[in-house]
């Protein structure tokens, strides 16, 4: 973390960045900062304008576009909080926000109103009235840490909070969602990994985008956690235009994380955040590349393709349309090569 890079200026060290490019990181940062592992760094191919790696972390003058229906706060969650740093929108769950730093910041984040500001970094005292109103409220059935990146707390800081978790007796399970094994791997240790293991079933939400962020640095985290944690490990992927919104990219992602032992969990329509344009794919373009997946592939290869809809509404399925038709007597279906089928009622 104290090696990041944190001046865009100086990426041209390392990768080729244009002149064009650069003259706008001044403005780009008064929107979102800048923050990049030298892990994360090393995966970019450096002379390629469109790698998939360069392409979610290196500013681009797109974000400084504001399309008219894009948000500060698309999912509405700082509306849904009833108390500092928890949303509380599904009635038997409330998202948890523990840190606002994460290794790596995002271009498409949701959350770049406040992930890299420290005035948003909570405190203790949040944290002590986030534990009492999950206490009080019996109807909460599982947690979900998130932030930033929850895993951007210390162990002992974070074993803590789960250890108060796990002491309210109405909490069913506990959730962690960390782009860590993706950004910085080397954070998910042996010795944390195995702290957690007093805690099973934990499930922790992971965030791989492109098959080239499976390296063997990633797959030995998910293994720490997986054989040393106990931990059932998922991934949700944002579909992003340029950097997985092909079939072939999107098919050997979900491959390779399921080979890492990670179950591919949600695949996300792009949230309408403010400067997101640029990397939206069409609802329709994300349903036929769900089409291609599924009956080809693995069952277990595949993802649920969601929309978290502006305004706060939650998260939905899109759905492919494999019910065509349906009367009194019967249904008529599509199978996954196009073949209809009627089944009577
Ligand atoms: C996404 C989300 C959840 C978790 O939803 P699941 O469908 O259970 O994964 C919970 N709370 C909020 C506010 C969310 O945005
Ligand atoms: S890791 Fe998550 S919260 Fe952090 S910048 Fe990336 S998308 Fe945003």
């Amino acid at each position: 973390m104290q090696n990041r890079l944190t001046d865009p200026f100086e990426l041209k060290k390392y990768i080729s960045i244009s002149e064009s490019e650069e003259k706008d990181f001044d403005r780009l940062e008064k929107f979102f900062s800048f923050g990049v592992t030298p892990y994360y760094l090393s995966l970019i191919e450096k002379e390629n304008p469109n790698c998939p790696i360069r392409l979610q972390v290196v500013p681009r003058n797109d974000e400084l576009q504001h399309a008219e229906y894009e948000k500060l706060d698309p999912l509405a969650e700082d509306e849904n909080m009833p108390v500092k740093g928890l949303t509380h929108r599904y009635p038997d769950r409330a998202l948890w926000y523990l840190s606002h730093h994460c290794a790596v910041f995002c271009r498409f984040c949701t959350r770049k109103r406040k992930v890299g500001s420290s005035f948003e970094t909570p405190i203790s005292e949040d944290r002590e009235n986030a534990l009492s109103y999950l206490r009080s409220h019996s109807e909460i059935k599982e947690v979900i840490l998130s932030g930033g990146d929850p895993l951007s707390l210390s162990d002992d800081r974070l074993i803590e909070i789960i250890r108060s978790l796990k002491n309210i007796s109405h909490i069913n399970h506990i959730r962690i969602h960390t782009r860590y094994p993706v950004t910085l791997p080397f954070r998910i240790t042996k010795e944390f990994s195995e702290k957690l293991k007093e805690f099973f079933p934990i499930f922790l939400v992971t965030h791989f985008n492109h098959s080239r962020e499976c390296t063997d640095d990633a797959k030995k985290a998910i293994e720490n956690l997986v054989k040393h944690g106990g931990v059932i490990v998922l991934n949700q992927s944002v579909l992003l235009k340029g950097i997985n919104d092909s079939i072939d990219e999107l098919a050997k992602l979900n491959y390779s994380l399921v080979n890492m032992g990670v179950k591919p969990y949600y695949l996300h329509q792009c949230d309408e955040v403010f400067g997101s344009k640029h990397f939206k794919v069409s609802i329709e373009k994300g349903i036929e590349l769900m089409k291609q997946l599924r009956g080809f592939h693995s069952g277990i290869t595949i993802p649920n393709y969601v929309i978290d809809l502006t305004g706060g509404g939650g998260k939905i399925p899109l759905p492919t349309d494999y019910l065509k038709k349906t009367d009194t007597l019967s249904y008529e279906f599509e199978n996954f090569k196009g073949k209809k089928f009627n089944i009577l009622k």
